[in-house]
């Protein structure tokens, strides 16, 4: 049977430790739904749409990757509907791992057969996020290095207009 992962985030903008994260879930994984959420209510430097085409074209090549938009309810409910085994999520230190953890236990409540597999994230990007991506971005610092090169240019674009 084949496994398949949902693998949902904010993606804001997409670096290179989530796709580090994807590539090592294929080794565990069939498949991987990449599931990107869309949600405003979070202040976002791309919307939904712009994510989603971004983070589509970025891992076009990787034929075992899906990327749809996140359905904006509970992600356990998405998985579901995807004929996912498990949630794939990333940790980069004890804060993260704090987050996941509940998430994870609150997530068996609601779908008790769905496991959350959880990946360290490599050495060389535990210190990277989005959030820290834009507060270097916005003031003009290079992320070149952390970013694929679609996101780097549109990030650079964005800090522009
Ligand atoms: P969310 O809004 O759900 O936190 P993110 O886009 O920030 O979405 O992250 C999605 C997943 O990717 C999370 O599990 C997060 O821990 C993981 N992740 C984020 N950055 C990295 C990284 N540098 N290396 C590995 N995993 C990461």
């Amino acid at each position: 049977m084949k496994k398949v992962a949902l693998f949902a985030g904010s993606f804001d903008p997409l670096t290179n430790g989530h796709i580090d994260t994807i590539q090592r879930g294929l080794r565990v994984f069939d498949e991987i739904i990449v599931a990107v959420s869309t949600n405003t209510s979070k202040k976002s430097l791309f919307n939904g749409e712009e994510r989603f085409e971004l983070i589509q074209s970025v891992l076009k090549d990787l034929t075992s990757v899906k990327v749809v938009k996140h359905s904006g309810g509970l992600t356990v409910d998405m998985a579901k509907d995807y004929h996912c085994h498990a949630l794939l999520r990333g940790v980069r230190n004890v804060k993260d791992f704090e987050y996941e953890e509940s998430i994870a236990l609150l997530n068996k409540t609601q779908h008790p057969e769905l496991e959350t597999v959880i990946l360290m994230a490599s050495a060389e990007y535990r210190f990277l996020s989005s959030s820290l991506i834009k507060e270097v971005a916005m003031f003009g610092g290079d992320v070149s290095k952390l970013l694929p090169p679609a996101i780097n240019q549109a990030v650079i674009e964005k800090y522009k207009q």
